[in-house]
């Protein structure tokens, strides 16, 4: 983890600069639909001026990245998020940053920044569950507790974070558990790092001083193909050879249980191991650690164990480390110990 040299003057607001990337925290009804509404419609700045005194927190800057659904989240707009955040950062130009961003692919973005970001300054993603339009909506008070959190100095070490609903989680564990209500995120295997009010934010315990593992921001996109295969009962090895077939270099299997499978499945997944491609096993289930060499024998398969990592953060771990030229299968085991 780099050090960062500044400090905020005291008696000065410290700098934060708020990424926006669309989402529903961006959404606007759709006039003539009572439930329906379109995500990525408001701006940076129209997000910022529906918070009252959000500049009595912060000395504010905002900029446009992209004005989407996070459904649609993709490789060319996390490496303009990366880029510009090494930007910011080496620049001295902001004490921190907020990202805002859709829910539904907010854990995938973190994660990536979280492993891309090498800075200690904080960076804060958050979202709302209902579009800015709506009774109740939730964006205004938690891009506040956003922009409280990455303005407060206990905040740094501490990597990316998500904020929703007054509730402070860290990048690996926290996932979206609920289709539509405001209490969606959760941090299954570590529980929220910390809680934060109108009044103060509060940190469950200090910043670990482990240096956090980060990868070099890929080159380019698309980020080195891997895919996602979802154990089911029934199954047969097709969606394998359906991943090979489209040339995947790594998959990951969203396994039952504790990342097990189908005997075809995991026949397949370990022929294709012992052919150079990356095969993770982890699970569909939502929480727990999927151990290594336990019902499945990942010494004999070939095969890594994700730990506590779900299938849409092993993919990215999975990228990352293809993009970085790591393909020893003891130390893509090790980087998912250490991330
Ligand atoms: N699908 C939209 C998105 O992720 C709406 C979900 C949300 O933002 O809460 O951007």
């Amino acid at each position: 983890m780099a050090a960062s040299s500044s400090t905020v003057a005291p008696g000065a607001l410290p700098r934060i600069t708020i990424l926006a990337t669309g989402g529903t925290i961006a959404g606007k009804a759709n006039a003539n639909s009572a439930v329906g509404y379109t995500a990525g419609q408001a701006t940076a700045q129209d997000l910022i001026d529906a918070v009252p005194g959000l500049d009595k927190i912060a000395t504010l800057q905002a900029v446009q990245i992209s004005n989407i659904g996070s459904q649609d989240m993709n490789d060319q707009v996390w490496l303009d998020l990366a880029h510009k955040i090494d930007e910011i950062f080496a620049g001295d130009q902001a004490d921190g940053v907020v990202v805002t961003h859709g829910t539904d692919t907010i854990e995938e973005t973190a994660f990536f920044l979280d492993h891309v970001v090498a800075s200690d300054k904080p960076v804060v993603l958050v979202g709302s569950m209902r579009p800015s339009t709506a009774l109740s909506a939730d964006g205004p008070a938690n891009l506040r507790s956003a922009v409280q959190v990455a303005a407060d100095s206990q905040a740094r070490g501490r990597g990316t974070m998500v904020v929703l609903n007054d509730t402070i989680h860290g990048a690996k564990d926290v996932t979206k558990s609920n289709t539509t209500s405001v209490q969606t995120f959760t941090s299954p295997n570590s529980g929220p790092i910390g809680h934060v009010d109108a009044a103060a934010v509060q940190f469950a315990g200090p910043a670990t001083t482990q240096p956090r593992l980060t990868f070099p921001v890929p080159g380019k996109a698309p980020l080195p193909h891997v895919d996602i295969v979802y154990s089911h009962a029934g199954m047969d090895a097709t969606q394998v050879d359906d991943a090979l077939g489209h040339g995947a270099l790594g998959i990951v299997l969203a396994g039952v249980g504790d990342g097990n499978t189908a005997k075809p499945v995991v026949d397949a997944l370990s022929a294709a191991a012992k052919r150079g491609v990356l095969v993770v096993r982890s699970s569909r289930v939502g929480s727990g650690s999927v151990v290594r060499n336990a019902e499945l024998n990942d010494d004999e398969l070939g095969t890594v164990s994700a730990l506590g990592l779900n299938p849409a953060k092993s993919r990215i771990l999975l990228q990352l480390l293809l993009s970085d030229g790591i393909t020893d299968v003891a130390k893509v085991q090790q980087a998912f110990g250490d991330s």
